[in-house]
């Protein structure tokens, strides 16, 4: 890390420590703030010189320009978005009644598996090197490799795959897996699961950026194989998420197109779940459902360890097309203040990983699901 880097992060960490209690809101200022949709620390260290932290909470970092938007390199530019304080928060979920557990939720979370999660993270991470971009090497990339491991499990668990191609690589193509379950009634509405199996490139890395996540989907259609539902299931493990989130926007406009993303009454995704040393949970979404976040968050508190704290606006992963689109989703990621030190590193590496805390952020998205939809236990 190079010096003006290590005095903007001081900064950052002096206004995180000084302010977050009193500013878990964003303060108003003149001025317009942007929130930054990335944090790469070689962006970090560019914008730095043009700009100054007016809020760092944990994922959601402001800053105000000292020279004109206009005047901004476009690649930089590209990276900010306008923001008013009122959209901005990042603090605890709203603690509202404590509800009591439901036995039948209890029963749907018991079954979620931490060796077999960490089997199909396992399975992801060691297909080598699972960058999009590497489908312009060989055909038998890793990316390759981890989209039929993908397919393979879905297909095992009985669900109806697609491969949801969108780009012509050199030596492949470039695709999103996706695995479809038909609710019994024709014209469901249905519940999306998304997380992405690319990962910046790394050889069998990003065991927790995102191998975590997209094991996560798979762990979770593997326990809803023992229900029936009143809603279409619908998982994706994107692709390219790591080059502009290139899968996610393209299965948004696909389903569009065909009509089917009309019929998304709520998604969620999962990106980095599996580190952690605080059992702190962030929700991350827009303000126009911060609603929906809190309640996400008062059911971790009651069928999970995790303390959930809510995040805004959204940035940075496959939650944000859907947004765009006007559909409820959120995103569930460690608490980004302690999150891997190993991120988009070549050590994010399958023993560094927290399997109870992520097998825990499973569980509160299966809760979730069933406090949307009527699961109904099949007969074994
Ligand atoms: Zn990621």
């Amino acid at each position: 890390m190079r010096i003006s880097a290590r005095f903007s992060a001081l900064i950052s960490l002096f206004l995180t420590c000084a302010l977050a209690p009193l500013f878990a809101q964003a303060p108003a200022a003149s001025g317009s703030s942007y929130l930054l949709l990335s944090q790469d620390p070689a962006f970090l260290e560019k914008i730095s010189a043009f700009s100054t932290t007016v809020y760092s909470v944990s994922r959601t970092r402001l800053v105000k320009l000292s020279v004109p938007f206009a005047g901004l390199d476009p690649e930089l530019a590209a990276k900010l978005r306008p923001v008013s304080p009122g959209e901005v928060f990042n603090g605890p979920a709203a603690k509202g009644e404590q509800k009591a557990a439901d036995p039948a939720v209890l029963e749907l979370t018991s079954k979620v598996d931490g060796r077999r999660l960490m089997g199909y993270t396992e399975g992801i991470t060691m297909t080598g090197k699972r960058s999009a971009s590497q489908l312009d090497a060989s055909a038998a990339s890793g990316n390759r490799l981890a989209m039929d491991y993908i397919a393979g499990a879905f297909k095992d668990m009985g669900y109806a795959v697609e491969r949801q191609c969108y780009k012509d690589r050199k030596a492949d193509k470039e695709c999103n897996v996706v695995a479809r379950r038909k609710a019994a009634q024709p014209g469901a509405k249905s519940i999306l699961v998304i997380g992405h199996m690319d990962s910046v490139g790394h050889e069998n890395a990003g065991a927790d950026d995102n191998a975590s996540g997209a094991a996560g989907v798979l762990e979770m259609a593997r326990v809803l194989t023992s229900y029936s539902s009143d809603h279409d299931l619908v998982f994706v493990t994107a692709n390219g998420e790591e080059n502009e989130m290139t899968g996610s926007y393209a299965c948004v406009k696909r389903m569009k197109a065909s009509g089917e993303l009309a019929r998304v009454a709520w998604a969620i995704n999962m990106d980095m779940i599996a580190w952690n040393r605080d059992g702190i949970i962030e929700i991350e979404t827009n303000k126009e459902f911060s609603a929906h976040a809190d309640w996400v968050g008062s059911l971790a508190r009651v069928y999970t360890k995790l303390q959930p704290h809510i995040a805004m606006p959204a940035w940075g992963s496959d939650h944000v097309p859907f947004l765009e689109a006007g559909i409820p989703t959120y995103l569930s990621i460690e608490h980004w203040e302690d999150h891997t030190p190993c991120y988009h590193q070549a050590c994010d590496k399958l023993e560094s990983l927290f399997m109870d805390y992520a097998s825990d952020i499973v569980r509160l998205n299966l809760a979730v699901i069933a406090g949307k939809a009527r699961l109904t236990p099949l007969k074994p």
